[in-house]
């Protein structure tokens, strides 16, 4: 745990005790500040109660000396109204920040020289950067990997020489870090998500800028590129002074990374040279991994690694579980059957991803139904050998794919990998895969998508013949 000390002998009033606020309340209290906590849900304040932090309703608290109230990020700051604790603390003139904010006052005292990497982006983060934090750490360095990709940031080891942090920042935490100033700034892509939390698209877009455009003197702006906020984002942060590494998987840039099929090239001054190749490499399947991939060997080069090692890195990352994360293999007469665990696609565009990475796919999908259902996955149906249909939506898909997929509604997970199996055995196909990519959510059988992910892994293990690719 990193103790907060910039607070020490201060009043600080922490609200939401869910995910990383109970960590935050015990890194105040730890560094020395005198902590009241408080929770909706009564549960989680005694949960606080017993780890010996003060719970309170800060409704009735003196704020008179309160030096800051520390919100959870899913609590709403701005949109669609400011939590009440929020408008308590603005009328009392005190500042609202969250855990990262925490995190980056406690480096600038107690590890300024320790590099930090933060990531944001509408889709890729986790990916960015485990995969970030992989490639520093097989390079031979100390890298502490955290923020909303689950460890919270303060959860982290102290601060200590050499060592680097990898932080993924939502746009949420982002928005109550105003001194968030990090060594290598990562801004992968803006796409319309979360509006209701940030009100327009500018607005969501101007808070995630904030990672790129605050990075530290000597510090390195890495942004991806092919979407139009992005490129605005870095036109911008580059106006201001800063080094701009531009990252794109649509076409050539003159200095930065771009993707030319599987190899990422990099280019200075428009003159490109080969930095990676991605071939082979199961867990960075995908334009959309490229896209990922690029931006974690812009960040690496940029902190010093050389791209020997970043290659050698890059062979060696497991990916991350859920993803598109190759779990089994099975040999056939023909060659081989991919058994590919993508429950974290819980609508149709993730599970576009998954679609437009593979060919003769056996795909499973299916679960709790989502707006929109699957009609804008059409262009990937000659890629499907046969649908395998589970849950709620199997009736709804079935329609969708009538007359242009062949289908057949198994109902339940075990049914559907059993028949993908037989057909896929049959197929006589080189490679096989056998895609869980449900495009629905997974309540209405599991009770998240990392239970269903797993239970697709066992199944498919417990099968005859089939051998286990997935490191956890
Ligand atoms: P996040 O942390 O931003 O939610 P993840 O790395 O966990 O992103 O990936 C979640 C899903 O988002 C993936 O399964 C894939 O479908 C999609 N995805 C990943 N990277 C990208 C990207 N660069 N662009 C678009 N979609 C992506």
């Amino acid at each position: 745990m990193i103790p907060v000390t910039t607070f020490a002998g201060k009043k600080v009033a922490v609200f939401g005790l869910g995910g990383s606020g109970l960590l935050t309340a015990k890194a105040l209290k730890a560094g020395g500040a005198h902590v009241i906590a408080w929770d909706d849900a009564p549960l989680k304040n005694e949960q606080a109660r017993a780890a010996g932090i003060e719970a309170a309703n800060l409704a009735d608290i003196d704020w008179s000396d309160v030096a800051a109230l520390v919100l959870s990020p899913g609590v709403p700051l701005t949109h669609p109204t400011p939590h009440w604790t929020v408008q308590r603390a603005k009328y009392e003139n005190v500042e609202v920040i969250g855990d990262i904010e925490l995190f980056c006052r406690e480096r600038a005292v107690h590890g300024p020289a320790c590099p930090l990497v933060a990531i944001t982006g509408t889709n890729g983060k986790s990916t960015t950067t485990a995969l970030t934090a992989h490639l520093i750490k097989q390079a031979g360095r100390d890298a502490q990997m955290g923020g909303n990709i689950g460890t919270p940031a303060l959860a982290l080891e102290p601060f200590a020489p050499g060592r680097h942090y990898v932080l993924e920042v939502s746009s949420y935490q982002v928005d109550l870090a105003p001194s968030l100033k990090a060594t290598v700034g990562i801004l992968i892509n803006v796409s319309a998500d979360h509006l209701d939390r940030h009100g327009t698209i500018e607005n969501y877009a101007a808070i995630k800028t904030l990672v790129v455009a605050q990075v530290e003197p000597g510090g390195t702006a890495v942004i991806g590129v092919d979407d139009r906020w992005s490129r605005e984002a870095a036109d911008r942060v580059e106006r201001a002074g800063k080094k701009v590494e531009r990252i794109s998987v649509e076409g050539p840039v003159r200095d930065g990374y771009f993707a030319d099929g599987p190899r990422i090239m990099r280019a200075s001054g428009g003159k490109p040279f080969p930095a990676a190749q991605l071939t082979g490499i199961g867990s960075l399947r995908g334009q959309h991994n490229a896209q990922n991939a690029a931006c974690a060997i812009a960040a690496c080069v940029a902190l010093g690694l050389d791209l020997p090692a970043i290659q050698k890195g890059l062979v060696s990352f497991p990916g991350l579980a859920h993803r598109m994360q190759a779990v089994g293999r099975k040999q056939t007469a023909a060659g081989h059957i991919l058994y590919v665990n993508d429950s974290k696609a819980t609508n149709a565009d993730s599970t576009s991803k998954a679609l437009s990475s593979f060919h003769d796919i056996f795909w499973i999908a299916g679960g709790k139904p989502k707006a929109g259902g699957i009609d804008s996955l059409s262009e990937f149906w000659p890629r499907i050998r046969k649908a395998y249909l589970i849950g709620e939506a199997a009736e709804a898909f079935a329609k969708t794919l009538d007359g242009k997929v062949d289908h057949e509604i198994d109902g339940v997970l075990s049914k559907a990998i059993e028949a993908a199996t037989r057909d896929a055995e049959a197929s006589g196909l080189k490679e096989a895969v056998i895609l869980l990519s449900p495009a629905c959510a997974s309540f209405d059988q599991y009770p998240n998508f990392e239970v269903r992910g797993q239970a697709f892994a066992d199944l498919a293990l417990a099968l005859p013949g089939v051998s286990s690719l997935a490191p956890r």
